[in-house]
């Protein structure tokens, strides 16, 4: 059964389920097609044993504007990190207040070891330079790898290397900092404006609130799409649905697998492993960083000091970062990762239990040149078929998010 102006969806990630979000606030009928058990798509919460295990280290920065659009924070939950980071070098570690909303108290703490005396004033220049117009007026300035444009602002090697190196390399999952400028900007003035948190219950709440929201007969799971046209899907098992219009809401490689000539994304790894403590050896809950760049680690946290529940009780959990994909074995991870933590905290490696690794080697597509969180996040491809997601884009929640709500505009207007 189809209707002429139903609207189809594949994927569920959080572009699709935004998409379809939008449908159903304008009334308009749609299905959506989801190839895995659940919503979500890169959003996932496993629970194991009582611990919350997201698929990989993820947060959300309260002040994404899309985000604050969508999502019901207060229902979430949410749970806040310290604003500042933990340093680790010279075998210690080095508390970085909060670079982001009190640059000059916070590198107080720090401008003795972690850069120099002038490094205190460029951050503080840096985040008013960021504060300035719109969020979205940040892309229309001119881009350059992230590390040029910190060269080329002043800042130390020390303070590139202890911190900037480490913090945004965990967000844009390279070390070299060659993303753009424009989503350093970004991030840099949406880590001013709010909190980096996670839901009380795991990254995977935010889909599970989307999710919840639709109209439960619209959601299929468990069905992968084979073909897609501009007016119609076929699933792997079953026949041809018609549709007045089609949203492809799916990551960037089954997109190129989907239509014909359509390029496939290069993609940033990393790599998660999660460890069960019966101790906690910081109380902190802050962002761990590796300030001297040795040893798998790029960043860790202790999420149950930041969320609880992400343990159970009498339990802690922490959760590790490596960027890439590493050729190592899990196992061999594993000795790596123990060790370096066992150095930095002075424990015995076997105080860590391991719980889970979780490899994703397609993260985050990797933003082309002239990269736009606030423009040209949908496309139509041509009339009766509307591709959105994050891969037009940057990885990122609020640009996935806005991509489904105007992907599904595109569409209604295609159908009305
Ligand atoms: C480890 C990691 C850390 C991240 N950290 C952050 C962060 O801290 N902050 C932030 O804002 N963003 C972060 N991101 C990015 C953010 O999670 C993504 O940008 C966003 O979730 C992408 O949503 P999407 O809907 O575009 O794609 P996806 O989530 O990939 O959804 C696509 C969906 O399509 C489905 N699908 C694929 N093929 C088919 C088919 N043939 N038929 C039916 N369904 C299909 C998939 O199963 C999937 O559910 C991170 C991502 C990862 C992986």
């Amino acid at each position: 059964m189809s209707s002429a102006k139903e609207i189809i969806i594949v994927g569920g990630g959080a572009a699709g389920l935004c998409a379809a979000k939008q449908l159903q606030k304008r009334g308009v009928p749609y299905r959506l097609f989801e190839a895995e058990d659940r919503a979500g798509g890169r959003l996932k919460t496993d629970l194991q044993d009582g611990f919350r295990l997201d698929h990989g280290f993820q947060v959300l920065l309260t002040a994404y504007p899309e985000c604050r659009a969508q999502l019901d924070y207060d229902k979430l939950n949410l749970k806040s990190f310290y604003p500042g980071a933990l340093v680790h070098f010279e075998e210690e570690f080095h508390t970085l207040a909060d670079p982001f909303r009190n640059p000059v108290e916070g590198l107080k703490s720090l401008f003795s070891k972690i850069g120099t005396f002038s490094d205190k004033f460029k951050v503080a220049a840096l985040r008013k330079e960021v504060r300035k117009g719109s969020p979205a007026g940040l892309f229309e300035r001119p881009e350059k790898p992230t590390y040029t444009y910190l060269e080329e602002k002043g800042f130390s090697q020390e303070m590139i290397n202890r911190f900037f190196r480490p913090f945004f390399g965990g967000i844009f999952l390279e070390k070299n900092l060659l993303t753009s400028s424009r989503l350093f900007e970004f991030y840099y003035r949406m880590f001013s404006e709010g909190d980096i948190a996670v839901p009380e219950a795991g990254m995977g709440a935010i889909a599970a609130q989307l999710a919840a929201g639709l109209s439960p007969a619209s959601l299929h799971f468990n069905t992968a799409i084979q073909e897609v046209t501009p007016h119609s899907v076929t699933p792997e098992f079953g026949d041809k649905i018609e549709a007045g219009a089609v949203i492809l809401a799916v990551d960037g490689l089954a997109a190129s697998k989907l239509l014909s000539g359509y390029p496939q994304p290069t993609f940033n790894a990393t790599t998660c492993l999660y460890y069960a403590i019966d101790k906690v050896p910081l109380q902190v809950p802050t962002l761990i960083l590796n300030g001297e760049g040795s040893g798998p680690v790029n960043n860790l946290a202790i999420l149950s000091n930041v969320s609880p529940s992400y343990a159970p009780p009498g339990k802690g959990l922490i959760s590790v970062s490596v960027i890439g994909d590493p050729l190592s074995s899990d196992a061999a991870l594993d000795i790596k990762v123990r060790q370096q933590m066992a150095e930095w905290f002075g424990y015995d490696p076997d105080f860590f239990l391991h719980l889970k690794t979780y490899r994703i080697p397609r993260a985050l597509p990797q933003p082309g040149s002239d990269v736009n969180l606030f423009s040209g996040l949908s496309v139509v491809r041509e009339d009766g078929l509307v591709i959105a997601g994050d891969h037009l884009s940057a990885g990122s929640l609020h640009g996935a998010m806005r991509s489904g709500r105007e992907a599904a505009d595109l569409a209604i207007e295609m159908v009305s």
